[in-house]
């Protein structure tokens, strides 16, 4: 595309490996977290969030054995000159947590590997979970990041529950972490309670109100509780922000964070909207969920965007007619772009003649028209329990409507 090369960059983060694995039910052991490292880097995502070092050792052994193969990660993702993507561990603010990050991710090159701080922020946490005042907790931050760059060249620092903390007080935060040398901000929207408008107006605040911000990265990390992670992630993006988080699958805590697969593919077909360049190879997009899919065991729905089964198949008969005649029709775009399987057409009540005709020359059947109008008329008056057997039913309709004599 002309103007491709022209446009801002945006980095992905993909937190798979953390936030989406912290997906009840969504287990993954070292080996697989480090299959999935792979993939992530091959595709050409910039960030891979590890895992949480401080929480176990096997988490621990997992992030290790990422940050082992760092350097042979030969994707064309990166964060600035780290020439690869960069692997970052989760760390609480703490020197405990900090030195587990700094454990697990000694064999990554050092332009390769980062700190991810996170603290709480907003009222609710201060009180309840960190029992701290906002003084406190400026102090906080400024400590961990300050303690976090004197072992990493990249330290990001995350408000944890950004959304729900007091604009002018977390525009304060976040100066703090970037006065004590954080090279990267994040804005998490811990709790998915924003919607795209507000989204634009809090990040719009921040450009403005926090000194030192046009030197550091300002990143963006939603979850779906409202249904809105990916739309929210997408007003980040014309936000300006530099990073959005996103998981495959957009498997997560809750209702799960956004969908890596859905934010690419906006971006990627949207250039005329969004005008920002993607290091990432949209091809690898479907077959990174059906990796993640099989690995952790959550099952992609049928109706998913760019990777459910159903993404580019039609069951209705005015859409299967209309593709037979040009695909463009009613395909919203070509499936390939995303790496996934070309566009299907189904058999259902909701057909019409063009895929029973379809359907029926792959049982090897031959129908005149009114053969073909009997039969579907069959079909059309299956009931949904007959349809389950897909099969069985065809053989019997096919059996019981007699062919041309
Ligand atoms: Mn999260």
């Amino acid at each position: 595309m002309a103007g491709q090369r022209s446009m801002t960059p945006l980095l992905l983060g993909d937190t798979t490996l953390r936030d989406g694995e912290q997906m009840p039910g969504a287990m993954l052991d070292p080996a697989d977290k480090l299959a999935v490292a792979r993939a992530l880097a091959e595709a050409g995502v910039d960030l891979i969030e590890a895992g949480f070092p401080a929480v176990s050792r096997t988490e621990a052994a997992a992030v290790e054995m990422i940050a082992r193969e760092a350097a042979d990660f030969s994707g064309p993702g990166g964060v600035g000159d780290s020439g690869g993507p960069v692997v970052a561990a989760l760390c609480r603010a703490l020197q405990k947590d900090i030195d587990a990050a700094d454990q697990a991710l000694a064999d990554a090159p050092a332009k390769r590997r980062a700190a991810n701080i996170f603290l709480s922020a907003s009222p609710l946490h201060r009180r309840y979970k960190l029992k701290k005042s906002k003084a406190d907790v400026l102090v906080m931050a400024a400590r961990a990041v300050a303690y976090a760059r004197s072992r990493f060249e990249l330290v990001n620092f995350s408000a944890e529950d950004a959304s729900r903390t007091e604009p002018e007080y977390l525009a304060r935060l976040y100066e703090a972490a970037i006065t004590a040398g954080a090279t990267s901000i994040g804005f998490p929207d811990t709790l998915g309670v924003l919607t795209p408008d507000e989204v634009k107006h809090r990040l719009a605040f921040l450009r403005a109100h926090v000194r030192g911000i046009e030197s550091v990265l300002l990143g963006a990390h939603f979850h779906d509780d409202l249904g809105l992670a990916t739309a929210n992630t997408l007003a980040a993006v014309q936000a300006g922000v530099d990073m959005v988080h996103c998981t495959v699958g957009g498997i997560g805590e809750r209702a799960g964070n956004a969908a890596l697969e859905e934010t690419a593919a906006a971006v990627v077909l949207r250039p005329d909207i969004y005008g920002r360049r993607v290091n990432l190879d949209a091809t690898r997009l479907a077959p990174l969920c059906r990796l993640v899919a099989g690995l952790t065991g959550v099952p992609i729905p049928p109706n998913k965007a760019v990777c459910g089964a159903n993404a580019f198949a039609t069951g209705a008969g005015i859409h299967q007619d209309g593709l037979l005649k040009h695909p463009d029709t009613y395909l919203p775009y070509p499936p390939e772009i995303v790496g996934a399987d070309p566009a299907r057409i189904v058999l259902t009540k909701h057909s019409g003649r063009a895929a029973l005709r379809m359907r029926l020359s792959r049982m090897g059947v031959e129908a005149d028209e009114a053969r073909l109008a009997a039969i579907g008329e069959a079909l059309k008056n299956a009931t949904k329990a007959e349809w389950a057997d897909e099969e069985g039913l065809m053989a019997r309709v096919v059996g019981k409507v007699s062919g041309p004599s």
